[in-house]
């Protein structure tokens, strides 16, 4: 991790090649999330300054829109090589503006890194079809057109890959973006932002705008110029989104709450299952969307797999995220920790154990501490929604059946995690399961080549894989009679 002085954050909007900076009191304030001190400022675009930036999108966009996938493909590998070549200096600012441990960071760094060399492989672009069913004198074909302008809203947890997850693929087919980061990390955007446009990514494809989430959101989305928008974060704002993009029929990619379950099946490795049970539940102090969020546990094996798991959590280590010790960083902001305490007091309330933490740590009230809560029930806030925060909460469960029942009632439907020795149930239960995407015997799922995203409230759309190109697509029908 570099020192906190040796790393430049750039304090700016940027709209086609120039970087728009602060003007006096009308900006947004950043914070270190660990220590609560002022780390920078960005400015506070005006409703003026968003719709300029979108009409830079859309020149650019009829530009590039015209250039080879080659060509767009190669900028995108020297955007990669700059990302690889910054990537301490990214993920200092990561940790920085987010809090997350440094390696912790520097992963996510290099999962958003290859986004952007996923997609920029040529050969993943599939353009168009011919059908061979016309009669003599006809022929019917498909080609795929870029969307245009997209819009980006980002959140704060993964703020290097949920951007480049949308702008690789967006770039890739010859879209223009429009980011708008969330305000507690607008710096690790402007960073890579920076680099794209050293890495020869044209001035306009990518602008960062700043400011009031409402105002920039509520211009974007009845922007007749902006042909898409592509969401990260709440099922709440994503719902408001999704109204506010009904006036002009934009293309929507949501990626919403989650509230994963994960279980520990009668016949699952007990060893095996508490490893991914701490792979899914700490990593960014629990603040990931496709987090386990409750576990539910077989009768058989619960008081062996609880005991299990404590031992683990105990050995957590709480700290700063420039400390190569530290497993658990701050959480995000006061908002998300008085979250976690109402969630475990409510468990608490209900009969829920608290088997260890429970509350802030004594040292310094950004942490909390790793959580784990037992005999807890499904009537529980913390079972019910998404914690977002370092709580385990396990529920003790002996009908399979009547488990997946009331999983597959949930409105969320992102992801959910699995563990068994059996063949059939293995087959069986990843079946059953409503959700977007399932882990077996594992707790981590991200890949770039695969599909990301959800179900029901949990979303619309895909993003990585082959899917991920498909949503900044269009396709057009040619009847051609000759
Ligand atoms: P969280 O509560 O975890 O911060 P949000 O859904 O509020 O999740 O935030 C995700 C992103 O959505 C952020 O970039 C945030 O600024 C943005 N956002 C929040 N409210 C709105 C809104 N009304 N219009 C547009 N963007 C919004």
């Amino acid at each position: 991790m570099m020192n906190e002085k040796q790393v430049d954050l750039k304090q700016a909007a940027l709209i086609g090649v120039n970087w728009i900076p602060c003007s006096g009191s009308n900006t947004l304030k950043v914070f270190n999330p660990a220590s609560g001190e002022l780390l920078g400022t960005v400015p506070k675009l005006s409703e003026e300054q968003v719709r300029y930036a979108i009409t830079t999108a859309e020149r650019a966009f009829n530009s590039w829109r015209k250039t080879s996938i080659n060509e767009r493909c190669a900028v995108l590998n020297n955007w990669y090589q700059k990302i690889k070549e910054n990537e301490e200096r990214l993920a200092s600012i990561i940790t920085l503006e987010q809090g997350k441990p440094f390696a912790e960071a520097l992963g996510e760094v290099r999962y958003a890194a290859s986004y952007v060399k996923w997609y920029a492989q040529p050969a993943l672009q599939d353009n168009g079809s011919a059908m061979p069913n016309g009669s003599e004198g006809e022929s019917l074909k498909t080609i795929t057109e870029p969307v245009g302008v997209c819009a980006a809203i980002t959140p704060w947890n993964f703020p290097a890959a949920m951007l480049t997850r949308k702008v690789a693929p967006a770039l890739a087919v010859g879209c223009s973006m429009i980011i708008k980061p969330a305000p507690e990390t607008p710096f690790t955007a402007l960073a890579l932002s920076e680099l794209a446009l050293l890495a020869g990514v044209p001035p306009g494809m990518i602008n960062v705008v700043t400011g009031d989430a409402q105002l920039i959101g509520d211009t974007v989305c009845t922007s007749k110029q902006v042909k898409k928008l592509s969401f990260t974060g709440s099922t709440a704002v994503g719902r408001h989104l999704m109204r506010a993009c009904a006036s002009t029929v934009k293309r929507l990619s949501l990626e919403l709450g989650g509230n994963a379950p994960f279980i520990v099946c009668s016949d699952a490795d007990i060893d095996k299952a508490v490893e991914g049970a701490m792979q899914s539940k700490f990593r960014n102090a629990g603040q990931t969307c496709v987090c386990a969020n409750a576990f539910y546990v077989h009768d058989s094996l619960y008081d062996r797999f609880a005991s299990a798991f404590e031992k683990r959590i105990k050995a957590l280590s709480l700290g700063l995220g420039g400390d190569p010790h530290t497993d658990i960083g701050p959480l995000i902001n006061e908002r998300a920790l008085e979250k976690v305490e109402a969630l475990v007091r409510d468990a608490r309330e209900k009969g829920g154990k608290i088997v260890y933490g429970g509350e802030r740590w004594a040292e310094s009230e950004r942490w909390y501490l790793p959580t784990l809560i037992t005999e807890a029930t499904t009537d529980m806030r913390c079972v019910q929604e998404e914690v977002f925060g370092p709580v385990a909460p396990l529920v003790r469960y002996s009908d399979e059946d009547s488990l997946i029942a009331s999983l597959r009632a949930q409105d969320t439907g992102l992801a959910a995690y699995f563990y068994s020795e059996s063949l059939k149930r293995i087959h069986d239960l990843a079946a059953e399961l409503e959700v977007g995407m399932v882990g077996v015997n594992t707790g981590v799922i991200s890949d770039p080549a695969m599909p990301f995203g959800g179900v029901k409230s949990s979303g619309l759309g895909r993003e990585g894989g082959r899917q991920g190109i498909t949503e900044y697509l269009e396709t057009k029908y040619i009847k051609l009679c000759y």
